[in-house]
């Protein structure tokens, strides 16, 4: 069913188990770009996503939200843009509360559901899965929110510590953390089960903030703009380079391209979880086990915003993409054929590094440049190198801080990373969670405590 963005914002996921799309794209006409020249994160955010958002919320609120929201990056450019070689440039978006780029759309999220639910006078429980970086930067969106309780589902032992702790030893009335045992994509499920189980949903009036949210998507689609912007788009093609799990970073990107940005190139990075490498290389969309890696907020068997490029592919065609997702799941695989597969080949390429490749990456390029890249963005920076038309301006997504994953550091180059100030904090303060089985029953009913 249609929705405004205020009830997509809440709903998360439709009823049926589908995903929100825009019914159509905002165009960003080439003076429309031009004019962000100069603008700051605050101001790009509220042009490029307004389209979205109006009628929700009034423009004043809008803009004093996203001026909130911007000014807990500790960076004066909130994203700065780094050169690494003459075409390549990293873009950082780690400088948020959790040190991930997760934080550049739910401290947004954490703010608009708060705004919208007081005017409402309404009260949300969000239920999330994460890997390790979306559960940290969504409590510290929602920590103390006075119309929001959270709760967090990680797998038990499969995220760093650094990222277990950014969540556990948050000390708030209303955040609650639960150590699954069981991989992500079992926590993952669980979410999916609670959301399916329409007499919970209801009782607990639950809502999601992991990547499946639409807004978190838009929110992502600005940092394309806004480097673009500094890199002379309109007038110049830039190409991305993202290292990818669920697909939603990327997709912001596409997003950003749907509205008029001129992307020439995307090009995703996997680990060694590589079924969007599999389906970009060969038609091959097939799950596998999930294998921990180096690079645990890629750890996925399925991207589930791959299902929005989808509905692309399948010209918007809700019904067909209904199918496809369901053979998808019945079956484990999916091929979408020849004519889609070229559509989707022409803008997307992926390829996919394993560990070793990924600390050799590291090693090289602190070596070679003084630059330090966290796994994740190592994989981005590899598969940018690997891109088919080299010499295009080449942005890469860094999507982490090195010091969320400082045994990887250690092990690719010997030292160990410095621990800025908010991430050492976390360290000293006592852990909180609970530990629960891979059971439905007993998650939702410490859910509801
Ligand atoms: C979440 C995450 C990713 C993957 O992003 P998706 O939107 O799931 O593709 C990559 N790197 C880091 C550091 C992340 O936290």
């Amino acid at each position: 069913p249609t929705l405004d963005f205020e009830g997509v914002l809440l709903a998360g996921l439709a009823q049926d188990g589908g995903l929100y799309v825009p019914e159509s794209w905002p165009t960003l006409s080439p003076d429309a770009i031009r004019a962000l020249r100069g603008a700051d994160y605050a101001e790009t955010a509220f042009q490029v996503t307004w389209p979205f958002v109006e009628g929700a919320i009034t423009a004043e609120d809008y803009r004093r939200i996203l001026a909130e929201t911007y000014a807990t990056f500790e960076h004066p450019a909130t994203t700065p843009l780094i050169q690494l070689a003459p075409d390549l440039w990293a873009l950082e978006l780690f400088h948020g509360p959790t040190l991930a780029f997760k934080d550049v759309a739910l401290q947004l999220l954490g703010r608009l559901f708060d705004h919208v639910l007081t005017r409402r006078g309404e009260r949300i429980c969000i239920v999330g899965a994460t890997s390790g970086d979306t559960g940290s930067a969504a409590i510290e969106a929602c920590r103390d929110r006075d119309n929001i309780s959270i709760c967090i589902l990680h797998p038990k032992g499969h995220t760093s510590e650094a990222q277990r702790r950014q969540m556990t030893t948050v000390h708030a009335a209303n955040v609650m953390n639960i150590a699954v045992e069981g991989d992500f994509d079992a926590c993952q499920d669980l979410v999916k089960a609670m959301f399916a189980d329409r007499a919970f949903r209801e009782d607990v009036n639950l809502s999601a903030v992991n990547s499946i949210n639409w807004a978190r998507v838009m929110a992502q689609i600005v940092y394309y703009v806004y480097a673009a912007v500094r890199l002379g788009a309109p007038d110049r093609e830039i190409a991305f380079a993202v290292p990818t799990g669920n697909f939603g970073n990327v997709f912001a990107a596409y997003a950003a391209r749907q509205m008029g940005l001129p992307i020439r190139r995307l090009v995703i990075g996997s680990n060694s979880n590589d079924i969007l490498t599999r389906f970009f290389e060969a038609d091959d969309m097939s799950m596998r086990p999930v294998r921990p890696t180096l690079s645990p907020s890629m750890d996925i068997q399925v991207s589930s915003n791959f299902e929005r490029l989808l509905f692309d592919l399948y010209d918007r065609d809700g019904r067909a993409t209904a199918t496809a997702m369901r053979d998808f799941r019945e079956t484990g695989t999916l091929q979408v054929g020849p004519n889609r597969h070229g559509v989707a080949t022409g803008l997307f390429h992926a390829a996919r590094f394993d560990d070793a490749e990924t600390l050799a990456g590291i090693k090289r390029w602190r070596a070679d440049s003084g630059y330090l890249l966290d796994p994740h963005t190592a994989v981005g920076v590899l598969a940018a190198e690997a891109r088919p038309e080299p010499g295009a301006a080449m942005v890469v997504a860094a999507t982490a801080h090195p010091a969320k994953f400082a045994d990887a550091i250690q092990q690719a180059t010997g030292a160990a990373p410095d621990m800025p100030p908010r991430l050492a904090a976390v360290f000293e303060r006592e852990e909180r969670y609970q530990v629960s089985p891979n059971d439905l029953a007993a998650i939702q009913a410490q859910v509801k405590t």
